[in-house]
């Protein structure tokens, strides 16, 4: 097999041991597992006081494209946070995921001088652009005209200095005192794909996508800040002015973040695994107010570990640095970077309210569907979210029981699964899950289209499937589509041949339409049928006597409904009162059909869909109905909390 650990492997057998003195680790090198576009070596230094950061920036960039290239275009993420006109303001509001921007606290980004390796001053040069809305207030994405084109396949070096102003963090970066979540900071290129860059504004309803290559960070803090940050540390020094820096260096990744506070207590632990073979270092910063909750980060970040290296491939880098963000500052949690991700908990939380864990395993699994697959987050945002939400549910519910995933708590036990089932009622019928993150009708279609429904339709896609078939498709997919950048379609393709079966029916209505899967048993009669009168048995037959005793009869309906607009194919189960079942298939695509019996018994119960293999399925509760429900047998009204809940939230649908 060519997959990474065996090629990391032999790499690793053939360079001879060298003294660490006599090469540093950060010079180590190894088989890319990238095409490494990017290269950045950027200096930062923090100062706490101001909530200011001072950076140089060393960037080249190849040309992977046919064509010649004149312009670089660069994210300013920090400048969403400079003025209340940003397109990320206008559209957030100010607030996001339910925190809100200190109104006094803005966030910058400013290029102090661009030059050409050639020391060519390309800072008179720049512009910002607004490709997605015009918006004039918006200075998220800056663009550099280029003296002389880059040649196809040729590389150029920049030097970019910048200063960056933090804001008090409500959306992912920023401070909250001394605590400082630093990701989206310097000045990072677009992404050039089929000739053409790709390179959007920073919006409220969507997250990042960038080229992978090499990244080398000194990071300079004052000397009593704990600091955490993408890839390995190889280097560390103190200074004379009271502060140290940093290094961190970690290859194939697409972004950098790092973070830095002074009341972070550090652990690590390695974790080690056979099979497929992983040696990674975890590290832990939890803040020393939440120290009573580390062992459920540490036992979660395991078993993410665990799960995602068996489930999908093994984890190939050789860190991962788990941040448990500052009391009040749950604006930066359950964020992903490369190697690096934000948890959140709180000081006093009960054992069976599974969040730390939750948002442990989540974010971590999008170090392999965002980190490693890195599909384009503005404008098919699914790939990253969905997917990921799908391996969560999983991993949950391996680790901790489907019924109780994700509240554990006397007479309160929800699992992940009925919790995103609730998130797919809740959608609504505006948006389908494949759109660019800032068309939906609002961020809660986004989240609850891109996370709940998208998620839900690879769990019902695995029902469909079976899970030995669904396990090929995902494995094929990491495989096949690890450091690059798929799409919705290469997703498509790849579970197609994966599974050699045709499912385009499947993605075109689960992801590519607004709508909703609804099927369910709308009647259920059977009479006992009169005893013969009249001339039976054919032309010589005698006409029945009157008062004749014959074996009772029944004639039993049920009539099955498409009430929701997608079609998918479904299997009726019909129970008789002398105990037999029938299981009839069809096709769903009328919008009803009737099943017609005569039998000895009288029909008791009918079922569309009794597996509940469709969990896109927005209704279950109108999936069956029974006649004459014995008491004991009134099922379908004790599905529990969970199921009564989905019962109040489908009178609220939109
Ligand atoms: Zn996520």
């Amino acid at each position: 097999m060519k997959s990474w650990p065996v090629l990391g492997l032999s790499v690793l057998l053939l360079v001879p041991a060298v003294p660490s003195a006599a090469r540093p680790p950060d010079a180590a090198e190894k088989a890319p597992l990238s095409d490494r576009v990017v290269r950045y070596d950027i200096r930062v230094k923090l100062d706490p006081a101001s909530k200011r950061l001072e950076g140089r920036e060393l960037l080249s960039w190849r040309n992977t494209s046919l064509a010649d290239v004149s312009t670089l275009p660069f994210h300013l993420y920090l400048n969403a946070f400079k003025n209340n006109r940003t397109t990320f303001m206008r559209e957030s509001g100010g607030s996001h995921r339910g925190f809100e921007r200190d109104p006094s606290d803005w966030g910058w980004v400013d290029v102090k001088s661009i030059r050409a390796a050639d020391g060519t001053d390309l800072f008179p040069f720049r512009r910002f652009i607004r490709p997605d809305d015009g918006n004039p207030d918006d200075e998220t994405v800056m663009e550099v005209a280029l003296p002389k084109p880059v040649p196809a396949g040729g590389t150029v070096e920049l030097e970019v200095a910048f200063e960056a102003k933090l804001p008090r963090v409500f959306a992912r970066s920023g401070h909250a005192d001394d605590f400082f979540m630093v990701g989206q900071w310097f000045p990072k290129i677009g992404v050039l794909k089929d000739g053409a860059w790709n390179c959007h504004q920073y919006h409220a309803d969507s997250e990042f996508f960038a080229d992978f290559g090499s990244f080398r960070v000194e990071i300079t803090v004052p000397a009593a800040y704990v600091v955490g940050a993408t890839g390995p540390r190889t280097a560390s020094r103190t200074n004379d002015d009271g502060t140290m820096t940093y290094t961190h260096v970690q290859d194939d990744v697409h972004d950098f973040a790092w973070t830095a506070c002074p009341d972070f207590v550090e652990f690590r632990e390695r974790f080690v695994l056979d099979a497929p073979p992983v040696s990674t270092e975890m590290i832990f910063l939890v803040h020393r107010s939440h120290l009573g909750q580390k062992e459920r980060y540490f036992r979660a970040l395991r078993q993410g570990l665990e799960f995602y290296s068996r489930s999908y491939g093994a984890y190939p880098y050789e860190t991962v640095t788990l941040v448990d963000p500052a009391p009040g500052a749950s604006g930066a949690g359950g964020m992903e970077y490369p190697t690096l991700f934000t948890a959140d908990t709180w000081s006093f939380l009960p054992s069976g309210i599974r969040l730390p864990e939750l948002v442990t395993i989540h974010e971590f699994g999008h170090g392999y569907w965002y980190g490693m697959v890195a599909s384009n987050e503005f404008e098919e945002a699914w790939l990253d979210e969905g997917i990921t939400t799908y391996s969560e549910v999983k991993a949950m519910d391996h680790y901790y029981g489907p019924d109780r995933s994700m509240f554990d708590l006397p007479g309160l036990k929800i699992g992940d699964l009925t919790y995103h089932r609730l998130g797919v009622i809740g959608s609504g019928r505006f948006d389908p899950v494949l759109r660019r993150s800032w068309d939906f009708v609002s961020g809660g279609s986004y989240a609850l289209n891109v996370y709940s429904k998208a998620g839900l339709a690879l769990l019902t896609l695995e029902k469909i499937l079976g899970e030995e078939v669904m396990a090929r498709v995902m494995r094929t997919y990491f495989e096949r589509w690890k450091f690059r950048h798929p799409t919705s379609e290469d997703f498509f393709r790849t579970a197609e041949e994966a599974s050699g079966r045709d499912l385009r029916w499947f993605f075109d209505q689960a992801f590519r339409s607004p709508d909703k899967l609804d099927y369910a048993v709308s009647s259920l009669s059977t009479e006992e049928t009169a005893a013969p009168q009249g001339r039976l048995g054919g032309e010589a037959g005698p006409a029945a006597a009157a008062g004749t005793k014959a074996p009772a009869e029944f004639r039993s309906e049920v009539v099955v409904w498409r009430a929701g607009e997608w079609v998918f194919p479904q299997e009726v189960e019909v129970v008789f009162a002398d105990g037999t079942k029938v299981r009839e298939n069809w096709d769903g695509g009328e919008r009803w059909r009737k099943f017609v019996y005569v039998k000895p018994a009288k029909v008791l119960s009918a079922a569309v869909d009794p597996d509940f293999k469709y969990l896109l399925d927005i209704n279950w509760a109108n999936n069956s109905k029974r006649l004459d429900p014995p008491k004991a047998a009134r099922r379908k009204y004790t599905l529990g909390l969970a199921g009564w809940v989905q019962h109040l939230l489908s009178l609220f649908q939109f």
